[in-house]
């Protein structure tokens, strides 16, 4: 096999040292000491992440608070400047992120390489977007001169979670900072260096002004007190939260009670469905990249694969030799494409869900097992809507792969789900594609294509459990500023007294 390209810093991979908390531009460490990340490949400690407490918390929204006034005065080509330079600086260490992003989150390496390639567009998309807000002169009754702008929301708190952490960290804040927020970013426990100190790192490089993004990690023993300042202090505008629907629907209700905004990007159980004019190669590679990248560990992973009945056999046929060919293994290795689930946790959900699919009668035609926390790409047939394994998030190499007689039925059984984030219609007829793609209750939906796909300038997001607002492009900009209305009085206006 050749060397990754480029090749990934092997010292990074090796171990990481921290070096604090970022807090207004400077490295501190934390109250609580230091935690320990484990590298899923091998179970060694990889890291000691600075474990923050709610004052750690405070101090980073203190310095948010402080940076943000200068940061918004900014000419907006500065802030978009900055943003670009972070792209540059993601670049050139990219060896380094590909090295800790294989190493932290457990990740194939050609998903490390995914990550650090897509990233800085999110730097440059941001910058763009640094562009978009205008404001309008309205018509006034009273011949005021009347004004609508839209303006930053303040601080606003970043909270990721670890499958796609250097990713979505990002994606969570960088139109935010573009319109001249300011940020405090608290990345997952699970991967605090990838998503977050790393990322300070970067920052620090590119020139940005001290306090513009504070970096907070803890552990989970103290995430519900850092996580509840980051919600709860007055001086924070909004919430830019990916992760759970459980987490997420607290921290929005949170947040709905405070009457702040909070863009959520939740749980996924995505759909992907085969007609039966489909393109069988299409089919099977679409669902088998969609089922098992990341070992399943994606919010757009497709859970569901709904294939019309006539494809059944050939399907399948194909379907279960193409998962046999997956190799799982050490995920530095270009070769492996399943590398170790994220920790045992994780992994036991997966065999709960698992065990009770197998007490509620799925047939399973590859995998079921695991070794360590390296699953076994697993098929399933015989799911139903009265089994938990047909509406629960499984967040693991796991294809349930259930039948259909038309595309009626198909649809109806991808829309008898909680979530609603991506989906994907696999067929020859792409007007057909495209109307069955929009009866699907889904953000997104894609048609010849896998459910997992993004872009940095598209409306990302879900509908239902899936989440609350959008990111990317115009939409992030919507969702990280004001509208205000500006007046002003030129002696048209008579008041009774
Ligand atoms: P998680 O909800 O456990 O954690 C997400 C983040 O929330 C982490 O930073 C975590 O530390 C933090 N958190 C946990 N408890 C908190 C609390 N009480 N207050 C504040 N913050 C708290 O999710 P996870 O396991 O990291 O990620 C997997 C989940 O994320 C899956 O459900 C997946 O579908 C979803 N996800 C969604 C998207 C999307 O864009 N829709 C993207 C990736 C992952």
């Amino acid at each position: 096999m050749t060397v990754p390209s480029p090749p990934f810093n092997k010292a990074l991979a090796e171990s990481y040292q921290a070096k604090g908390l970022s807090i207004g531009g400077a490295w501190r460490p934390a109250s609580d000491g230091t935690f320990d990340v484990l590298n899923p490949a091998n179970g060694h400690v990889w890291a000691k992440a600075p474990d923050a407490t709610r004052e750690d918390a405070e101090a980073a929204i203190d310095a948010a608070s402080a940076a943000q006034p200068a940061w918004a005065a900014l000419p907006f080509t500065e802030r978009a400047r900055l943003l670009l330079r972070v792209a540059d600086v993601l670049e050139a260490r990219r060896a380094d992120f590909v090295g800790a992003l294989t190493a932290e989150c457990g990740g194939w390496i050609r998903k490390s390489l995914f990550e650090t390639g897509y990233t800085p567009g999110v730097y440059r998309a941001a910058a763009a977007a640094a562009y978009l807000p205008s404001g309008e002169t309205m018509p006034s009754d009273h011949l005021k001169t009347s004004i609508v702008e839209r303006q930053p929301l303040g601080v606003v708190s970043v909270i990721s979670p670890w499958n796609v952490p250097l990713l979505l960290s990002s994606r969570g804040m960088g139109v935010a900072l573009a319109v001249g927020n300011a940020i405090v970013l608290k990345p997952s426990e699970e991967t605090p260096v990838t998503g977050g100190l790393m990322i300070a790192e970067v920052f620090e490089e590119a020139g940005f002004p001290p306090g513009v993004l504070n970096v907070v990690t803890c552990s989970r023993d103290n995430v519900a007190e850092v996580g509840d300042e980051l919600v709860a202090s007055p001086k924070v505008g909004a919430i830019s939260f990916t992760g759970s629907t459980a987490v997420g629907r607290s921290i929005a209700g949170k947040a709905g009670h405070l009457l702040k905004k909070a863009c959520v990007e939740l749980g996924g159980k995505d759909s992907l469905i085969v007609l039966d004019d489909a393109d069988l190669e299409v089919a099977v590679k679409s669902a088998r990249f969609g089922a098992f990248f990341h070992q399943g560990q994606i919010c757009m992973s497709a859970e569901k694969i709904i294939v019309d009945r006539k494809l059944e056999d050939a399907f399948m046929t194909k379907f279960v030799a193409a998962t046999k060919e997956l190799r799982v293994g050490d995920p530095t290795m270009m070769e492996n494409q399943i590398g170790p689930m994220i920790n045992e946790a994780q992994a036991r959900k997966v065999d709960a869900r698992l065990a009770q699919a197998r007490i509620d009668g799925v047939e399973f035609h590859a995998g079921g097992t695991r070794e360590g926390l390296y699953y076994q790409p697993t098929v399933i047939t015989g799911a139903a809507p009265d089994m938990e394994i047909f509406h629960e998030e499984v967040f693991g190499p796991v294809a349930n792969v259930m039948f259909a007689d038309g595309e009626d039925e198909a649809i109806a059984l991808a829309n008898n789900c909680r979530y609603g984030l991506s989906a994907s219609v696999i067929t020859r007829d792409e007007e057909r594609g495209l109307a069955v793609a929009r009866r699907i209750e889904s953000g997104m939906a894609h048609v010849n294509d896998t459910t997992i796909y993004d872009e940095p300038t598209i409306p990302f997001g879900g509908v239902k459990s899936s989440g609350l607002g959008r990111h990317g492009g115009r939409w992030s900009v919507e969702t990280f500023t004001e509208t205000r209305w500006l007046t002003v009085e030129r002696g048209g206006r008579k008041t009774p007294f």
